[in-house]
């Protein structure tokens, strides 16, 4: 058996546009083929033993045993496989249950696809359950339980914390997107302008300055102080002579803590004697060299939670701690303690684990105890000096008993210290108080404080607190999105993706878009080469400057890992035909059709899909789409244009030699087809086909006719506007049109305008592709051999898998099969054949070059135009 290829998807895909995270693997399963599960020998029985918990699967027997009852029957191991994956997964914690199994195309392979929790995890357990599946196939033993200890190390590794994940689950839930920035915490919420960053619980809002009077202890209490909040009495220190000073100034008991801490580290609280003040001394040390020693107050540990200046929680937190029973030693209860399933390793879990460390060891010393000895039946023994969760302490939702008076004040601290997000610690006796009838203080502020408690307190009501996050960044009426426009199809897209942007440009937005040549942020190039892949679309999303977002979403980037964004305001598809068949395991034209849908089908309910009514495959795209529909068609008589107006519906068609834009009974003409440069007076009428959708988005986008009309007649097919796509570049004795068709159904588009151009002879420079089927190769030079009198059969630069050979004799037959007597030339290296063209290039004649290097046979050519130019006009 061997995994031939492995990837994760990340948004709306070819298997699903709803569960976005999947793993999908391809996967060989050899003489596998021939043995489904009924024929190995016990499998059934071993199957069940290893993974009993397998029986939940229903399968599509669609009962509990199901999966059971398919591999009795016989089903084939790619399948098991799956159902392996998802189980693993889920008793590693990572309860996910979606999976599909079916044949990529050739005898004994398998897209085997199935869902993930951990991108990571996913990967890892596909691997796990071949091993496994291959390992009861040949009744051999197998360590299950050791992949699930690595799933669950992974998955602690990446997750996000349980504070951000709370956030980004309830911007889910508001339907705000988000993205991950980094390795760690760091994420974007919403896109372009309207993003707002978060970092576990500092938003891209919280002041700096905040966070660093917060985090300097001695700063936050003289603010405080100063404002007439209570804090306890104390004082910096830094020496022991000025220890011994302070502790007979402030008196027992006292607390001793390092100025910059956190997780309670180096504090020591209620110090009775010297002796123990100088031992809290050293451990401060240990931390910052500044110390502040101050009143040990009496009472419990309080946390208020303050977001965007209200009040949104509050907790009573608890050291951990245990209860002797008389029999069980300290250590024997702590471990009985830590068997709650409550706790975990770390931030894992609500609660976390108690370990014994040095504070534990010097609090049983000092009462000479060891983690041996044996409480008296009913005895408390603290085991940390702090509350902190993160040292195994517990909390206790206390939202509703705050004193009013406590509210204000800490709703006040939060602009003193001037923190969108703050924790505020307390210690008082009674938080149902106000503060200072209680003689409770104020302990310090935490910038970024953990919303576990909060989230999921040991007793009390769980607050859902990222909730006031999300308030707060994204309040009611403000919208963390940008237009986006998406365009998929087999040809156009580009061309289609540049005259939106251009439209868009010129009603002033800020325009982020993708093509097949780069991305491009407000018109610079940011990135060349072919983008239009989910990075890119990320790229241009999490571009700050962009208000407005036009993406060319190509059928590569789909099948590899799923769309960037999980909605789009408006999906085009310009057209599907026979391209990139046989890649990928999409071998027919439908399921091709297939791929491309995704995009439509993830148009908000309130956007518009964008078809081509004049092609069957995406026609039929309408019937899985969640949103409004809008139709184009060249034909105005088009049956299903006219039904589709006849219901009111939006449609854009070519009348009369004009672009126009129709709702049910309504008509507005947009422009004149021959004064869109584009279509080169007409002619082209592909282009047309690309302004139909085009306009219709602005007409989506509220853009007026009149800007529309300028904007398309302002589109001139510049190399700098659109380059490759239709540039003519005259001569003083011929012309020469570079243009990027390079598939059976964008030559045939191009030679219905060569058809109707002048020039005598009509050279046309073509190539196949490597991994394009025989067929799409010898239709190319099939209509190649229609259009041109002469034909150049140049080559790729890069042969995808086949030898240059092969590529041009499939060229060649196919030219040879229309006219055995059409002159052809094979001259390979396409600068040499733009150059040898162009230099033999006989009076009148017209040229025209499919180019695959756009740039550099624009640079080339245009060299050619500079030399003619110097030889003419001798400048
Ligand atoms: P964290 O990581 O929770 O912010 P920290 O290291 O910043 O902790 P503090 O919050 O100052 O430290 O103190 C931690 C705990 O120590 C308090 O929650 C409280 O239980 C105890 N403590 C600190 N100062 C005093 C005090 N003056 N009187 C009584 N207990 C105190
Ligand atoms: P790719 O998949 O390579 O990115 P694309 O879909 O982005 O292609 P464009 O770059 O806009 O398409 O156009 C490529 C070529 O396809 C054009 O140069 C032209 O020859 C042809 N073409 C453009 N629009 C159409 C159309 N609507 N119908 C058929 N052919 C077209
Ligand atoms: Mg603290
Ligand atoms: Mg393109």
């Amino acid at each position: 058996m061997i995994i031939r290829d492995i990837h994760a998807l990340r948004g709306p895909n070819y298997w699903s546009v709803n569960r976005h995270k999947l793993i999908v693997m391809v996967l060989d399963i050899g003489d596998m083929e021939q043995r489904p599960t009924n024929t190995i020998d016990g499998f059934h029985e071993r199957i069940k033993e290893k993974l009993p918990t397998l029986y939940e699967h229903s399968c599509s027997e669609g009962c509990p045993g199901g999966f059971f009852m398919r591999v009795e029957a016989g089903t084939w191991i790619g399948h098991v496989i799956e159902h392996i994956a998802l189980e693993i997964q889920t008793l590693a914690g990572m309860d996910t249950g979606f999976g599909r199994t079916r044949g990529y195309g050739e005898e004994g392979v398998y897209n085997v696809v199935f869902s993930y929790m951990e991108e990571e995890v996913g990967l890892y357990s596909a691997k796990a359950a071949v091993r496994l599946a291959m390992a009861l196939v040949e009744n051999k033993p197998y360590d299950l339980e050791a992949d699930i200890q690595i799933m669950r190390q992974i998955r602690e590794k990446v997750r996000l914390g349980p504070s951000t994940g709370s956030i980004i689950e309830e911007a889910e839930a508001r339907n705000i997107p988000w993205m991950r920035l980094n390795q760690n915490s760091l994420c974007q919420l919403g896109y372009g302008v309207n993003q707002k960053r978060i970092q576990a619980t500092v938003t891209s809002q919280t002041s700096n300055i905040g966070v660093e009077i917060a985090c300097d202890k001695e700063d936050t209490k003289f603010l405080l102080e100063k404002s007439e909040v209570p804090v306890p009495r104390g004082e910096i220190i830094r020496t022991e002579e000025e220890l011994k000073a302070s502790v007979n100034y402030i008196g027992y008991p006292l607390v001793i803590k390092p100025v910059s801490g956190n997780h309670g580290r180096g504090i020591t609280t209620n110090i009775q004697t010297w002796n123990e003040a100088l031992h809290g001394f050293a451990s401060a040390k240990l931390i910052s060299n500044a110390i502040i020693i101050e009143r040990y107050l009496e009472g419990e540990d309080y946390r208020l939670l303050v977001i965007n200046y209200k009040l949104v929680a509050a907790s009573i937190r608890t050291a951990a701690h245990i209860v002797g029973d008389g029999k069980t030693t300290i250590q024997g209860l702590i471990d009985l303690t830590n068997q709650d399933p409550k706790r975990g390793y770390g931030h894992e879990k609500v609660l976390t684990l108690i370990e014994v460390n040095d504070m534990t060891l010097n609090i049983l010393e000092e009462k000479g105890l060891t983690p041996l000895s044996v409480l008296n039946d009913g005895e408390v023994l603290k085991l940390k000096d702090t509350a902190n969760l993160s040292t195994g302490g517990t909390a206790e939702d206390v939202t509703d008993l705050v004193h009013p008076y406590n509210i204000f004040m800490a709703e006040r601290i939060a602009k003193i210290i001037d923190l969108d997000i703050c924790g505020i610690d307390i210690i008082t006796t009674d938080i149902g108080q106000p503060l200072p009838e209680t003689g409770g203080a104020v302990l310090e502020v935490n910038a970024g404080p953990g919303f576990r408690m909060h989230l999921s307190p040991t007793k009390g009501l769980p607050r859902n607190v990222a909730g006031h996050v999300l308030d707060m960044l994204y309040p009611l009426g403000s919208s963390s999105r940008i237009p986006i426009i998406a365009v998929a199809g087999t040809n156009g897209k580009t061309t289609t993706t540049r005259l939106i942007a251009h439209m868009a440009r010129m009603k002033g937005y800020k325009v982020g878009y993708t093509t097949t040549d780069g991305v491009y942020i407000q018109n610079r190039l940011m990135m060349a080469g072919d983008c239009t892949g989910p990075a890119s679309a990320e790229f241009v999303l999490k571009d700050p400057t962009v208000d407005f977002a036009v993406l060319e979403s190509a059928r590569g980037g789909l099948l590899r890992a799923g769309l960037a964004f999980k909605n789009c305001d408006i999906g085009i598809v310009t057209n599907v035909a026979a391209d990139h068949l046989g890649l990928k395991g999409i071998e027919t034209i439908e399921q091709l059709a297939r791929v491309k849908s995704v995009i439509p089908d993830t148009v908000f309910p309130h956007g518009y899909a964008i078809l081509n009514a004049d092609d069957d495959l995406v026609y039929e795209m309408r019937e899985s789409v969640k949103s409004n529909v809008a139709l184009f068609s060249l034909d105005e008589n088009n049956e299903r244009i006219i039904k589709h107006g006849k219901s009111g519906g939006l449609y854009a068609i070519y009348e009369n030699g004009y672009i126009t834009i129709c709702k049910g009974e309504w008509k507005m003409r947009v422009s004149k087809a021959i004064n869109v440069p584009l279509t080169f007076e007409g002619k082209a009428i592909f282009m047309i086909q690309n302004l139909l959708p085009a306009v219709l988005a602005g007409y989506i986008e509220n853009f007026s006719i009149e800007d529309m009309k300028l904007a398309l007649e302002s589109f001139v097919p510049s190399p700098a506007l659109t380059p490759g796509r239709l540039n003519m570049f005259r001569f003083r004795h011929f012309d020469v049109l570079v243009d990027y068709a390079h598939n059976p159904a964008g030559l045939s588009a191009l030679k219905q305008m060569i058809d109707k151009m002048d020039g005598y002879p009509k050279v046309g420079i073509i190539a196949g592709i490597g991994d394009r089927r025989v067929e799409d190769n010898i239709e190319i030079g099939a209509v190649a051999a229609s259009m041109f009198d002469k034909v150049i059969i140049r080559q790729d630069k890069n042969l995808r898998g086949k030898t240059e050979d092969e590529i041009i004799e499939m060229v060649y037959s196919g030219i040879k099969s229309v006219d055995p007597n059409k002159p052809v030339s094979i001259i390979t290296q396409e600068n040499e054949a733009v150059a040898i063209a162009i230099n033999t290039a006989e009076e009148g004649s017209l040229l025209v070059l499919c180019t695959d290097a756009v740039q550099e046979s624009l640079q080339l050519i245009m060299k050619f135009k500079e030399d003619e130019a110097k030889r003419l006009y001798d400048f």
